[in-house]
């Protein structure tokens, strides 16, 4: 990737109220702010629930805040009559990127491959960026997507790590056969490895989950991101 620009990118799930979510903001900002760096070699997300979409664009415009908004779902079906679902194009109001094919939702809501790829078709006809989550090497992608989240299900949220070497090789396997995409680790990212996964050959940005609810620890990570 070169002098290209890695990627933090912060997922909520489904945590926070919205007074959560303007409090997190407020003490994000702040740090922003006192520490003046912009971090122009960073492409920083984060991903808060649906129903809080318009309140962090909202938050993140009042602050002045050089991050990006994504969702953490989108519907394979268009605008039209499918109660309860979020479109693409809803999504796109408030966010610039979508998260496909988390590893939660292929178990709790039994997505499959035939949906993913609905999934991200209806978020490319919006131009979101899609960051498709992959479970290991062999776990496909659409091949038009271009961030690709390699995430193995035993590292999320339990703390325990893949090695920075088994993550660069899963890496360097996704990125033969997606040529042109870049590639996450997510599972237990925190301030004190970020480092570890982001000084190797084909790791481009992270994706951490619990870290990301708390400002300060998210902040630590984006600025551990930002010396590599
Ligand atoms: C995730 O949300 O995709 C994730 C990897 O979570 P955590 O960082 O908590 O393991």
């Amino acid at each position: 990737m070169g002098n290209a620009k890695k990627y933090v990118v912060g997922n909520w799930k489904s945590n926070k109220n919205s007074g959560e979510v303007e409090i997190w903001f407020k003490q994000f900002a702040s740090l922003f702010q006192e520490s003046k760096n912009k971090f122009n070699n960073l492409e920083i997300v984060v991903c808060p629930p649906f129903i809080y979409l318009p309140l962090a664009k909202k938050l993140l415009e009042n602050y002045h805040l050089p991050i990006k908004i994504g969702a953490q779902d989108v519907s394979p079906f268009p605008n039209g009559a499918y109660t309860g679902a979020v479109s693409a194009s809803q999504i796109s109001q408030f966010a610039k990127y979508v998260i496909i094919g988390h590893s939660e939702r292929r178990s709790n809501f039994h997505e499959d491959d035939k949906q993913l790829s609905e999934k991200v078709k209806r978020a490319k006809e919006q131009n979101l960026g899609v960051i498709f989550c992959i479970q290991d090497e062999n776990t496909s992608a659409p091949q038009d997507v271009q961030i690709i989240a390699y995430e193995p299900v035993w590292a999320i949220g339990t703390g325990k790590t893949d090695t920075p070497e088994n993550a660069d090789k899963v890496a360097a396997i996704v990125k033969e056969k997606y040529p042109d995409t870049v590639l996450l680790y997510g599972g237990s990212v925190s301030s004190e490895n970020v480092q570890s996964f982001l000084n190797t050959s084909h790791i481009d940005g992270v994706l951490p989950g619990g870290a990301s609810l708390d400002p300060q620890k998210f902040w630590e990570i984006v600025v551990n991101a930002s010396k590599i």
